[in-house]
C-alpha cells in the first residue's frame, strides 16, 4: 500500500527540520507524498516543492490556519494550494503579524511570572521561522524554568493559561473560503482539540463549514482515539466530506510523533488523497 502524511511542520513554522529536511525523511521512509502544512505561513513550501522535484517525490503544499473558536482550538488545513495568489498570501500576512504583536506580551506575562527571558532569545530558538509558543517552550527549558514542552504549557502557555495572550484568528468560515480562493481543499483539523460536548454539535459545525466550501475531515490522528476515530469517520461519510490523516509532525518540537507513523499506530493511504481531490473536483 502506498502510504503518506497529510500534516507535518517545518522550520518555516515550529518544526524542527528544514523544507529539505523534512521531504528528504519523507523519501527514506518510503512514503509517496508529504503535504507541508506549516501554520499561518506558506514560507516553507518553495523550498520544498523544489526539493520533492529533485528527488521525485511528491510534496503536496498546504497550510494550517488557525480559526477563531471556543472553548477549543480550530485549525483549517488547505492542500493543493497555489501558494502564489495573492488573497492568501495576504490574508496570512495578518495572521503573521498578530503574532507579532503577540510574541513580546507573552515575553513580558513570563517576565512578570518570575520567568525572565527575552525576544531575542525566542527568536534565536526559531531560527528565522515565524515564532510560536514551542519556541516559547524552548527558551523556558534552555533557562531550566521547566523540564519540557508539555510543562511549559501545562504551566504557563496553554490557552488560557497565566501566560497566555490571545491573537487575532480568522473566523472558521474565511479561512476555508480563502483557501479555496486560492485554489486549495479545506480540511476541519483534529475534531477532537474543538472540545465539542458529543457528535452533533460536531455535526453541524462541519455542516456549517461544508457550505463555506469544507471538503474533508481530518479522521486519522494520533490523539484522536480508536473511538474518535469511529465516529469522525461516520461522520465524515454521512456529510459527503473527505476523511484525511496526518500525524502533525514537528520533528523534536514534539517528542513521540514521528513522520508517516503518528505515535506508532498511524498509517494513512495515498487513496485518501485522491479522494479528497476527487470530493473537490466534484464540488468546485
Ligand atoms: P501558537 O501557534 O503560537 O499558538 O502555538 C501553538 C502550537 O503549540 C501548536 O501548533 C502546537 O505545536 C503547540 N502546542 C499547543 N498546545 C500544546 C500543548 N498542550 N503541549 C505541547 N505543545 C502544544
Ligand atoms: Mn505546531
Ligand atoms: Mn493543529
Ligand atoms: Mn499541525
Amino acid at each position: 500500500m502506498d502510504l503518506i502524511d497529510l500534516h507535518a511542520h517545518t522550520t518555516a513554522s515550529d518544526g524542527s527540520l528544514t523544507p529539505t529536511e523534512l521531504t528528504d525523511l519523507a523519501q527514506e521512509i518510503g512514503l509517496k507524498a508529504v503535504a507541508v502544512t506549516d501554520h499561518d505561513t506558506l514560507d516553507g513550501l518553495p523550498e520544498a516543492l523544489a526539493r520533492g522535484s529533485e528527488i521525485g517525490l511528491e510534496v503536496v503544499p498546504g497550510v494550517e490556519i488557525s480559526a477563531e473558536f471556543h472553548p477549543g482550538t480550530m485549525h483549517i488545513l488547505g492542500y493543493d494550494l497555489d501558494h502564489t495568489r495573492p488573497e492568501l498570501a495576504g490574508r496570512l500576512a495578518e495572521l503573521q503579524e498578530a503574532r507579532r504583536t503577540r510574541n513580546p506580551k507573552i515575553v513580558d506575562k513570563l517576565t512578570s511570572l518570575g520567568l525572565e527571558i527575552t525576544m531575542e532569545e525566542v527568536e534565536a530558538a526559531a531560527g528565522g521561522g515565524q515564532i510560536g509558543r514551542p519556541h516559547f517552550a524552548r527558551v523556558m527549558i534552555d533557562r531550566g524554568y521547566v523540564a519540557s514542552t508539555q510543562e511549559a504549557f501545562d504551566r504557563y502557555l496553554t490557552k488560557g493559561g497565566p501566560a497566555y495572550v490571545d491573537k487575532f484568528r480568522l473566523a472558521p468560515t474565511e479561512a476555508v473560503a480563502v483557501i479555496r480562493k486560492a485554489g486549495g481543499l479545506p480540511v476541519l483539523g483534529h475534531p477532537h482539540s474543538l472540545r465539542l460536548d458529543g457528535l452533533s454539535a460536531l455535526e453541524g459545525l462541519a455542516a456549517e463549514l461544508k457550505e463555506a466550501g469544507l471538503v474533508g475531515l481530518e479522521v486519522y490522528y494520533p490523539e484522536h482515539s480508536p473511538r474518535m476515530t469511529r465516529d469522525f469517520l461516520a461522520l465524515a461519510q454521512k456529510l459527503d466530506l473527505a476523511p484525511t490523516g496526518g500525524s502533525d509532525f514537528h520533528g523534536a518540537g514534539k517528542t513521540g510523533v514521528e513522520l508517516g507513523r503518528g505515535a506508532g499506530d498511524l498509517s494513512v493511504p495515498y487513496d485518501l488523497l485522491a479522494g479528497l481531490r476527487k470530493k473537490g473536483t466534484n464540488r468546485a
